[in-house]
């Protein structure tokens, strides 16, 4: 028995009952009240069938939305240092059988992949690696961070490296912490037992060790960690419910809850046979993102490049607060063509960080390469106590404009750079706070003369 009661997951969605209007208006308004909401409540939200409780849903997620976090979009790369893998898992890429040569980078290829990344403006990686005690060490990662943080180029530098690696061992984490990782990422793939253990071979297989990695990541102090499910491998209302369960344990047992969840959904990949038994279609995946923005209010969620632009475009008004930009899934992917065998999976948004960064200006959001909070030490709680009385925009929002103008100046295209000079005008008239707009106003000047890395 885990603290993922899955006969009490299946119970609340065997009850099938459609709830009353009134029931989801109650839930909706203690979610408006960044509350967050139970298992329970948040599957009332599901099974709603009603027209108007699911726009009264999408309301209240961007109304959340906005309170928390205000307009701003946090970009990032996906980084893969290997595709070496000992895991079987039925659907990636990487799985051990598949026979197609691998790869591993070298130091000085990760410098050079990482010069490409600071050239189209990222300042934020996620690091992604197969599972291999041999070829992907952790004296290897521990090696690789360090030269990813040595590289300057230009005026850019990579100033947070978030990780996804499996699980490991609390001696380990506290290595990663040491090197000055931002977010430890691993992604549960499904809470769902018998599907977990049916479709992974190798030592990922047990789903204690995947399940109780952020327990060992927490113990050894890394007190910012992401969740994620892959939706299409279960239910995805079970794996919801499922979330938010383990999110609340996290909060119970840590006094802080998770700091993402990625909502990664089943993509093919060359070799990868498995079509996802439980596909989510896109009403669906909607749906799912806006019901966990208000259940977790506090967790800032993630969607990549697996998802078409036009999707990812709807949720960054219900939820989503940081996308991957401008990805590749294969080790060395970036600056050059790479083969479609050394993927992990196949991508739906292919278009680059500067068509996208003009793209979402055009709708509104300021992007943002904001990596201040856990450079400031606002990581776990201390993160937690300025989200909750809705205080962390006041970083966020210069932040997202200091880091904006950098992007302009260094390394946008014209049609971005005037967009997003526009979008800092309007930005800053709709900072409340005089002195803050007035030192923001003050750092943006000197950015314009040449300074970097100012943040609030
Ligand atoms: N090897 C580590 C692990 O498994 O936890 C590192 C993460 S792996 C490189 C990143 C994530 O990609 C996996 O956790 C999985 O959820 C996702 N993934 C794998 N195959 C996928 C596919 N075909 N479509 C979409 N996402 C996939
Ligand atoms: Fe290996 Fe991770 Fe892919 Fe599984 S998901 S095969 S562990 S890289």
């Amino acid at each position: 028995m885990t603290f993922i009661d899955e006969n009490n997951l299946h119970a609340i969605l065997e009850n099938t009952a459609k709830p009353p209007a009134s029931a989801v208006a109650g839930i909706l308004e203690k979610g408006r009240r960044l509350e967050g909401l139970s298992p329970e409540e948040a599957f009332l939200l599901i099974n709603t069938a009603d027209q108007d409780a699911g726009k009264a849903i999408v309301e209240t997620a961007s109304y959340i939305k906005n309170a928390i976090y205000g307009d701003r979009l946090v970009f990032f790369a996906p980084f893969y240092l290997s595709n070496y893998c000992v895991n079987d898992c039925d659907y990636c890429g990487f799985h051990a059988s598949n026979k197609s040569p691998r790869k591993k980078l070298t130091m000085d290829e990760i410098r050079e992949q990482v010069g490409f990344l600071i050239d189209m403006g990222h300042k934020r990686l996620l690091l992604e690696l197969g599972e291999d005690p041999d070829n992907n060490s952790i004296d290897y990662l521990l090696e690789a961070i360090d030269a990813i943080y040595s590289v300057k180029s230009g005026k850019g530098e990579i100033r947070r490296v978030n990780v996804n690696i499996a699980a490991t061992t609390v001696g380990n984490y506290k290595l990663l912490k040491s090197k000055g990782i931002g977010t430890y990422q691993l992604f549960q793939e499904t809470y769902h037992r018998e599907t977990y253990e049916a479709i992974h071979k190798g030592p990922k297989s047990s789903y204690e060790r995947q399940l109780y990695a952020m327990n060992n990541a927490f113990e050894a102090g890394i007190d910012d960690v992401g969740l994620g499910a892959l939706f299409g491998l279960y239910d995805w209302r079970f794996e919801v419910l499922a979330l938010i369960a383990h999110a609340r344990f996290l909060a119970n047992t840590f006094g802080v809850g998770p700091h993402t969840i990625s909502v990664p959904r089943f993509r093919p990949a060359s070799t990868v046979e498995m079509l996802p038994t439980h596909p989510v279609s896109d009403d669906d995946f909607l749906k799912l993102i806006a019901i966990l923005r208000i259940a977790v209010p506090y967790t800032g969620m993630i969607i990549t490049t697996r998802e078409r632009p036009e999707i990812r475009e709807i949720t960054f008004r219900t939820g989503i607060t940081q996308a991957s930009a401008a990805s590749s899934t294969a080790p060395g992917g970036f600056g050059k063509k790479h083969s479609k065998e050394s993927q992990q999976f196949e991508l739906a948004d292919k278009r680059s960080l500067d068509e996208i960064a003009v793209s979402v200006m055009n709708q509104g959001f300021t992007p943002s390469f904001c990596t201040a909070c856990y450079r400031k030490s606002r990581t776990g709680n201390a993160f937690m106590d300025l989200a909750k009385p809705g205080d962390i925009k006041e970083f966020c929002q210069p932040n997202s404009i200091l880091t904006l103008m950098e992007y302009l100046e260094d390394n946008a295209s014209l049609e971005s750079r005037t967009i997003g000079l526009d979008m800092i005008k309007k930005s800053l008239s709709e900072i409340d706070n005089a002195i803050i707009r007035k030192r923001t106003e003050e750092r943006l000047e000197r950015i314009k003369h040449g300074e970097r890395d100012l943040y609030f």
